[in-house]
């Protein structure tokens, strides 16, 4: 669980403008979606993410210490972008038929 202090990692896959910075969980609200106000500076100016956009310590060591990772559907390469999917195989656009 996440906890206010924690450092956190913002998940690439759902901020390009706060991809890959360390931010501090500084709020935890409990009626939000966007419920996790992080701050990366001294303006502690806070943003809001929902807890699946971030990436704890621990999750971050769990995926160093995975290596090269590849996707489980088509096996692009997907090291350092924290899911198991590409992002094509994840969020696959329909066509019409
Ligand atoms: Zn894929």
């Amino acid at each position: 669980m996440i906890k206010v202090g924690d450092p956190v990692l913002i998940n690439p896959r759902h901020s390009l403008k706060f991809s890959r910075k360390i931010g501090f969980v500084e709020v935890i609200l409990l009626d939000t979606l966007l419920n996790i106000g992080v701050s990366f500076d001294d303006t502690r100016q806070l943003y809001y993410f929902s807890a699946d956009e971030l990436i704890t310590m621990e999750e971050l060591d769990m995926w160093n210490r995975l290596g090269p990772v590849y996707c489980r559907y088509c096996g692009k390469d997907i090291t350092g972008q924290f899911s198991f999917l590409c992002e094509d195989c994840e969020y696959p656009i329909y066509k019409e038929e």
